[in-house]
């Protein structure tokens, strides 16, 4: 029974912790992604693949941060990239550097975009996106996917993760934006739907800015794209004039060396980038063709931000570049597959009602015996068995991450042996759940 308890006996520091910070900060965290439950763990320190939390337990870290921490915690060559920046370059400008013009034209190389922007969060990628998107269009609205998470973006918060009875066909309510602003000016469409986009284009194109759409679907643990189908959406917006968005801040470099587009082989217009570039640091950028990224140019929009490109966070993409090479993605990425194999054996043998799912360095287990291809196929997955595997394993110090709507991570710090902790992890759980 130990096993299924909210991890409350072991963690009292963490359960004091939260107690002291609910009286600064709102919850207790500082994003509201962070509140779990009673309480979330609180992590002292981290270091390659583990965390130590304030009570001393030693976690093995399989969420790592989100996905941004690709490189491992205290990535050696991060830390002494940013510590050479800290010590010798300066940590804020505020005009042109080539410390920002080497990173860009790395990223203009590795993800083939002929121009782009910093900024320091996916959220704000997005809205500049979507803002780039109007502006080259001269359209206001956009279509996004039904069920996706894009950051916290007005626009954007319409369809995030909706109960089931809450989905509509098109124009949701926007539930956690006080005054839904953008309404009426976003459509919402299913994944892998090709029919609907298709009426939505016929009915509304002439007033459609972009499609917003992560090209595999990382915030309802893995949707992979039927074959086709994402160079259907391009065909579609083509035909249109709409511009396609790919908001790659989770596929980034965890799903190859430039991102799904490159892998998928299908190129949007405008892709968005964060987490993984920045080694840990705050890092984002939004770009894209130069025909619509001349918005910026000519001043039809424009984009602001303090710390957009500083040193201190250029180093650290930097870094992240020269570490994240084919060689070092692969090697991840094998040690990925073994243990899709060896936890896909365990679902066979124990006649699991869950299938895996990966992209790159990155899994999942999804508790449905069936594909999912959209949101209300996720949403009618077992969350109730999601829920107590994900407890299982907190209990037993291995931290997947806590939203069940996320994925673990290969990072380049892991070691087959500490997957293999995972996997006969997730045997005991499963032997727990036939007996
Ligand atoms: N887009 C996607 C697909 C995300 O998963 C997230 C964050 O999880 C964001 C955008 C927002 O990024 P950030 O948290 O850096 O603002």
């Amino acid at each position: 029974a130990a096993e299924w308890d909210r991890f409350t006996a072991d963690t009292p520091e963490s359960g004091d912790h939260n107690r002291r910070a609910s009286k600064s900060l709102p919850l207790g965290v500082t994003s509201s992604f962070q509140h779990w439950d009673p309480y979330p763990i609180s992590i002292a320190s981290a270091r390659g693949a583990w965390l130590t939390d304030v009570d001393g337990r030693r976690l093995l870290d399989l969420s790592m941060g989100f996905g941004a921490m690709l490189v491992g915690h205290l990535n050696p060559t991060i830390v002494s990239y940013v510590e050479e920046a800290l010590q010798s370059v300066g940590t804020l400008f505020v005009t042109p550097s080539p410390v920002s013009t080497e990173v860009a034209e790395r990223f203009q190389r590795r993800f083939g975009l002929d121009m782009l922007r910093f900024t320091q969060s996916g959220t704000e990628s997005l809205m500049y996106a979507v803002r780039a998107a109007r502006a080259y269009t001269e359209r206001k609205a956009i279509i996004k996917i039904e069920g996706g998470y894009h950051g916290g973006y007005d626009a954007l918060q319409v369809s995030v993760k909706p109960a089931l009875e809450d989905i509509g066909p098109a124009e949701a309510p926007i539930p956690d934006v006080p005054f839904d602003v953008e309404a009426g000016t976003v459509h919402v469409v299913p994944y892998n739907n090709l029919e609907r986009l298709t009426e939505i284009l016929h009915e509304h194109g002439r007033e459609i800015a972009a499609v917003v759409m992560e090209p595999v679907i990382e915030n309802l643990a893995i949707v992979v794209p039927d074959e086709g189908y994402l160079a259907g959406v391009r065909a579609l917006c083509d035909e249109h004039g709409v511009l396609l968005i790919f908001d790659e801040v989770k596929t980034g470099l965890t799903a190859g060396y430039a991102g799904a587009s490159q892998r998928l082989g299908v190129k949007p217009d405008l892709v968005t980038l964060a987490k993984s570039i920045g080694g840990g640091l705050p890092l984002a950028a939004f770009g894209g063709t130069e025909e619509v990224m001349q918005v910026v140019v000519d001043g039809r929009m424009a984009h602001f931000g303090t710390y957009n490109g500083n040193p201190l966070v250029m180093a650290a993409a930097r870094a992240v570049d020269d570490i994240c090479t084919h060689e070092a993605l692969d090697a991840a990425e094998t040690i990925n597959v073994a243990t899709l194999d060896a936890v896909d054996e365990i679902i066979t043998e124990f006649e699991l009602p869950a299938h895996t799912v990966a992209l790159g360095v990155k899994g999942c287990i999804t508790w449905s015996p069936t594909p999912v291809r959209n949101y209300r196929d996720y949403k009618a997955t077992d969350f109730g068995v999601a829920e107590l595997s994900w407890l299982w394993g907190v209990n037993r110090g291995i931290l997947t991450p806590p939203g069940l709507d996320e994925q673990w991570l290969v990072s380049l710090a892991h070691k087959q042996d500490q997957m293999d902790v995972l996997v006969s992890d997730f045997r005991e759980l499963a032997q727990a759940l036939r007996s």
